[in-house]
């Protein structure tokens, strides 16, 4: 029988069993492995990581695009960075924005997780509101002068073609994307084992953005508990949202949650003591 090892940490690992492998190929910019577990159907890995299980997905998608998407309000225009599984994409098209553009470098991964894991996307690159573009993140937000009232970073970890999105250039490029009053929010690891890229993100976004903060939620195949979302925005009052304002919302969007829901959202923004205490270090 055939293992899935993750090769994220020195010390510790988790192992899936591959009880049906679909695809394994080392794309133009990372090795590509997804297959099929018993209890997490299929799953997607990027240079040994896991990217997304169909188990748990959910919860990591409606996290990103449901918080600052019902906290701003009124978004039409957004900027997803990577997502090349899909699930982002597909939750921000449950919104009644106009247009979304998603700049993914690795076309294959796109290619391949339309095929093997079609329910991420569910059809969702075939909306003409997309506007796909195969580039890197980092040139698009430097290059381009598109602005977008919500931009989500959906990368891999700070590790081979995902490192460059978690840099200060990055975060002071992707400002100057936003619109005004609108809202960053990026994949920001897992706090109890990743530590450092919390601090160092604290540092390198906050000259840029008048509020600065992270949420978090637990997504079971990302070892370690808490996840982490970098919260960026210059409306300080976003983030404190009032609750029924929120339930008003998103009773009226019609749309349908496994994880997010009003109450979870507010809550998500108080943070573990250990997180507060790494943020406190970064000061
Ligand atoms: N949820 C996952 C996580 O938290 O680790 C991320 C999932 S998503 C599959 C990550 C995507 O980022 C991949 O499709 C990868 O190709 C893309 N990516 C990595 N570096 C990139 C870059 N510099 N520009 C655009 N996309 C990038």
């Amino acid at each position: 029988m055939k293992y899935f090892k993750e090769t994220l940490y020195d010390s510790i690992c988790q192992e899936f069993r591959i009880d049906k492998l679909y695809f394994e190929h080392k794309t133009d910019f990372q090795h590509l492995i997804v297959f099929h577990n018993a209890q997490l159907g299929r799953v997607m890995t990027l240079d040994g990581v896991v990217q997304t299980t169909e188990a748990d997905e959910f919860i990591y998608h409606e996290m990103m695009v449901h918080v600052p998407l019902f906290a701003h309000g009124s978004a039409k225009r957004v900027l997803i960075i990577g997502g090349g599984d899909g699930g982002m994409l597909r939750e921000v098209l449950k919104h009644p924005i106009e247009h979304v553009t998603q700049v993914e470098i690795d076309q294959t991964v796109v290619d391949m997780a339309k095929e093997y894991l079609p329910n991420h996307s569910a059809g969702s690159y075939d909306d003409p509101r997309l506007n796909l573009v195969i580039a890197d993140g980092m040139d698009y937000v430097r290059e381009s002068n598109g602005q977008f009232d919500v931009i989500i970073s959906d990368s891999t970890d700070p590790i081979g073609p995902g490192e460059i999105l978690f840099s200060e250039n990055f975060y002071a490029a992707a400002k100057r994307r936003l619109s005004e009053g609108g809202v960053m929010a990026t994949q920001n690891g897992v706090p109890f084992f990743q530590p450092d890229e919390l601090r160092t993100t604290w540092q390198r976004m906050a000259p840029y953005f008048e509020d600065l903060c992270f949420y978090c939620a637990p997504v079971p195949t990302y070892y370690g508990g808490f996840m982490a979302f970098a919260w960026g925005s210059d409306n300080t009052c976003l983030r404190g949202i009032n609750l029924q304002v929120l339930q008003g919302r998103f009773a009226e969007s019609g749309i349908a949650t496994r994880y997010y829901n009003p109450g979870i959202h507010s809550a998500s923004f108080a943070l573990p003591q250990y997180m507060v205490d790494a943020l406190n270090e970064a000061n």
